[in-house]
Order: structure tokens, then C-alpha cells, then sequence
């Protein structure tokens, strides 16, 4: 019978795509009006020390809170400000308002803040500079996280970019370390501070021996380089036990607190436990 009707599948199709392509008009419509209507808030992370369990920064993650459709995950939302250039005056927002908040707090806690390959242009040590200088947050407690991914589209310009930052006196993370494609020969090439090892090895590090070995690897690696190592997702007791014997000094993760906001921070279980030794 669809057979018989080709002219009304493709007519049914059409409508779908229209629909679909509506339903993202309307999105990013929405996504450009959310900042004038306040519709952005930042939750916090704690990064914490194995050590001592003193927490040493909070990750900042921007939440969307849509009028209808209740919070909208970043990963939805921050490819589509990515497309659209939006990210522009969204992310600068997240800056601006992570050191605005962080210079209030009363423990001087390192605040690391989420930067898109968009944002990687000249313009950017002075957005930062503005940020630093009228929120008077010192530029050692700002950090600024950026993927693998972002660095390889123009590795010599992005060399000169991470240059210019770091000489405000704020340091770089990379962030998802092991996901991407370059890994090693990037972290070489750029001047990073800090290597946050991607959540997806510690989801498999229970099960997977291969697993177990890239995060030795990378371990060692961080050693050899001197750069820090931070290890996201952690999740469970016995990740933790794991990169506390393998030498991992910093880690974030559920273990020790979800994305909250600042007023809602609250030491978990697990941190406690750290603390008291
Ligand atoms: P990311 O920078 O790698 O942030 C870590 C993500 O892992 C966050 O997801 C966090 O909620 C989640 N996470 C933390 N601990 C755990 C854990 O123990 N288990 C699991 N399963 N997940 C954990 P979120 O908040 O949904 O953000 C997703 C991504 O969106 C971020 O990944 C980052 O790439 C991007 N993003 C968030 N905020 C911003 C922003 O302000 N600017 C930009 N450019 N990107 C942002
Ligand atoms: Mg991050
Ligand atoms: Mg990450
Ligand atoms: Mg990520």
C-alpha cells in the first residue's frame, strides 16, 4: 500500500523534519531570551584532596532552567550555543558570574570554570582580565578547563591563547583527558597545569583490567610531565581505594558531592571519612 502512495510517506516525512526543525528554531529562540529572563544559575563541585579530604576548588555547571520543560542538561543546551555563537555572551555570563560569587566566599577555594573551543579567541584574556578585575577574585584561584578536542583545530594559535591566560595568573586544566584523539602529543604541546582524567575510565575500572592500566598510565604520565592529575566520576569506595594506592592525589565525583549550588554544599560520607583520616 505505501507503495501504491510514495507522494504521501514523503509528504508524512517532511512534516516530521518541519516539526523537528521547529521544535530547535524554538529552543534557541529560547536559549537567546534565557539569559535577559535569568533562566541560568551555576552549581558547584567539589574537587577534593585524597590526602586530607580538604576540598581544594568547586567545578563550575551552568544549569538551564526552562519554563516548561524544567532543567535542560548542558549536553543538550551548550552544542546548541555552540552552533549558534550564543556561547559567546552565555559563557562570559558563567565567567563573570563564577568569579563574582567565589570572591565572597570565605575559604579561598579555587573556582574552575568550563570554557567551549568557541571561546577560544583572541578577545579572551580580556574577557577574563575584566572578570578577575571587577569581581577583585585573585587570578590563583581561577582555573579554566578546556577538552583536548578544542586544542587541535589550530594548535599554534590556541599555544599563544593558553600563553596570554596563563599570564593573568590563571591556570589550565584539560578537561576529559582520554577521550579524544591527540592526547599525548597535546600534552606536550600546550602549557597545561592540570590533566582531569575523563569519567568514563572510572566507570570501567572495576571491571576492566585495560581500564586499570590507562589510569596507571596516565598516573605515571602526570609524574613524568609534572602535571597534576585529577580524577573525575568517582563514585564508588572502592575507585577511591584504587587512586589513592596508584599515587592519584586529587579526585571530584558523587563520592564526594553532586553539582549544587553553593548555599546547598554539604560534606558527603565519604568526605568525612577522608577528614578524619
Ligand atoms: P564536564 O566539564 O566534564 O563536567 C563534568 C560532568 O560530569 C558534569 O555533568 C557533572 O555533573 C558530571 N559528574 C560529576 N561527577 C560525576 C560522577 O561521579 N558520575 C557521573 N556519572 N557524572 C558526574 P553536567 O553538569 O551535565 O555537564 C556536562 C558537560 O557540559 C560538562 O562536562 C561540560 O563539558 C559542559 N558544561 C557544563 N557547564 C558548562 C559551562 O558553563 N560552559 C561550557 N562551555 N560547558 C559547560
Ligand atoms: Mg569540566
Ligand atoms: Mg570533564
Ligand atoms: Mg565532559
Amino acid at each position: 500500500r505505501a507503495k501504491a502512495n510514495p507522494a504521501k510517506r514523503i509528504c508524512f516525512y517532511e512534516e516530521t523534519m518541519d516539526q523537528a526543525v521547529r521544535e530547535r528554531r524554538k529552543t534557541m529562540q529560547e536559549l537567546r531570551d534565557a539569559l535577559a529572563r535569568r533562566q541560568f544559575s551555576l552549581h558547584y563541585q567539589p574537587q577534593v584532596d585524597i590526602g586530607g579530604g580538604a576540598i581544594t576548588g568547586y567545578e563550575v555547571l551552568l544549569r538551564w532552567q526552562h519554563p516548561e520543560r524544567g532543567a535542560v542538561p548542558p549536553s543538550e543546551f551548550i552544542p546548541m550555543a555552540e552552533e549558534t555563537g550564543l556561547i559567546l555572551p552565555i559563557g562570559e555570563w558563567v565567567l563573570r558570574e563564577a568569579c563574582r560569587e567565589a570572591a565572597t566566599w570565605q575559604q579561598k577555594h579555587r573556582v574552575a570554570v568550563n570554557l567551549s573551543a568557541v571561546q577560544l579567541v583572541a578577545d579572551l584574556p580580556r574577557v577574563v582580565a575584566r572578570a578577575l578585575a571587577d569581581s577583585g577574585l585573585s587570578a590563583d584561584r581561577l582555573e579554566l578547563e578546556i577538552t583536548e578536542t578544542a586544542m587541535i583545530r589550530d594548535p599554534r594559535r590556541t599555544t599563544r591563547l593558553l600563553e596570554e591566560l596563563k599570564a593573568l595568573g590563571v591556570s589550565i586544566a584539560m578537561d576529559d583527558f582520554g577521550t579524544g584523539y591527540s592526547s599525548l602529543s597535546t600534552l606536550r604541546a600546550f602549557p597545561f597545569d592540570k590533566i582531569k582524567l575523563d569519567r568514563s575510565f572510572m566507570a570501567e575500572l572495576e571491571a576492566s583490567p585495560d581500564a586499570r592500566a590507562i589510569i596507571r598510565a596516565v598516573l605515571a604520565l602526570g609524574e613524568s610531565l609534572n602535571i597534576h592529575i585529577l580524577a573525575e566520576g568517582v563514585e564508588t569506595p572502592a575507585q577511591l581505594d584504587f587512586l589513592r594506592q596508584e599515587g592519584c592525589t586529587e579526585v571530584q565525583g558523587y563520592l564526594f558531592g553532586q553539582p549544587a549550588p553553593m548555599n546547598q554544599q554539604r560534606p558527603t560520607a565519604a568526605s568525612l571519612t577522608l577528614a578524619a583520616g
